[in-house]
């Protein structure tokens, strides 16, 4: 084997990545270093980042160095930890596996957001050697009624559900994020067949509601793409607590 060649097979793996967050709060416990991924399939119709749809795009990324960045500020995260979001970090399977894999050798916390949708079963073992090095999900459930899914994400809802299944067989915490839109999420039916859902998975440890807000607007203005929820006003926060509780209650009485 020439020299060459035998330096690039040990070389890592790289990835694309569309940016790094030092101080992330709000994406899994403590403070935590958040590497959004590039690519996603979904068509979120409120996505607020437009921009991290094309896969081939961003920076290219080794392991290595995505974990030298987190190096640069490791004190910070000793309650926190790693959390891949995006974009869709599913659809770069093989490297988030392997930075996931490099920072559980290091003993770093780690946390995935996303929307399980790349899910499927005859990739089920790529899926469990995953598994094996994630402490939390973060799942996005977007719209509970499948009709309702395809029209906002342009995608079925069925992997979803699928992965949620597959992470209880696998013990894997979940917390479920549901974004509430007027006019979309905000339903009755909608929250209390999201209740009737989640209620069932042994491994849901939390649930996050967070309000529709338009801060997304202006990448849309700038990458010049119309943006599909002109006229939706942002949802108010004691609104999407009050949603909150429909969906609790549901979880409450289906436990009971
Ligand atoms: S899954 Fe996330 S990144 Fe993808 S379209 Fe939806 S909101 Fe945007």
């Amino acid at each position: 084997m020439k020299l060459s060649q035998e330096h690039s097979m040990m070389k890592s793996k790289t990835g694309y990545i569309h940016s790094l967050e030092s101080f992330g709060t709000v994406d899994g416990p403590g403070i935590r270093f958040v590497v959004f991924f590039q690519g996603c399939p979904m068509r979120c119709k409120y996505c607020h980042n437009p921009d991290t749809w094309k896969v081939h795009e961003g920076q290219e990324m080794s392991v290595e160095e995505i974990l030298k960045e987190y190096d640069k500020n490791k004190n910070f995260y000793k309650k926190g930890g790693i959390t891949a979001t995006g974009g869709e970090p599913l659809l770069q399977m093989e490297f988030l596996t392997e930075l996931f894999k490099a920072a559980k050798e290091k003993g770093i916390h780690t946390c995935l957001d996303t929307s399980g949708i790349t899910y499927r079963e005859e990739k089920k073992e790529q899926f469990e050697e995953l598994f094996r090095y994630l402490d939390l999900v973060l799942l996005d459930i977007k719209h509970s009624l499948p009709k309702g899914h395809k029209e906002l994400t342009g995608q079925p809802q069925e992997p979803v559900l699928a992965f949620a299944g597959a992470l209880e067989k696998a013990g894997i915490p979940m917390v479920i994020r549901h974004v509430v839109v007027p006019g979309i999420t905000d339903n009755r039916e909608e929250l209390e067949t999201l209740g009737h859902l989640i209620a069932k998975f042994k491994n849901l440890c939390g649930l996050e509601v967070l309000p529709y807000h338009t801060m997304g607007i202006s990448k849309y203005e700038r990458l010049g793409m119309e943006y599909p929820l002109k006229g939706v006003e942002s949802m108010d926060k004691q609104e999407a607590k009050k949603a909150k509780e429909i969906i609790l209650e549901v979880i409450k009485r289906e436990r009971s």
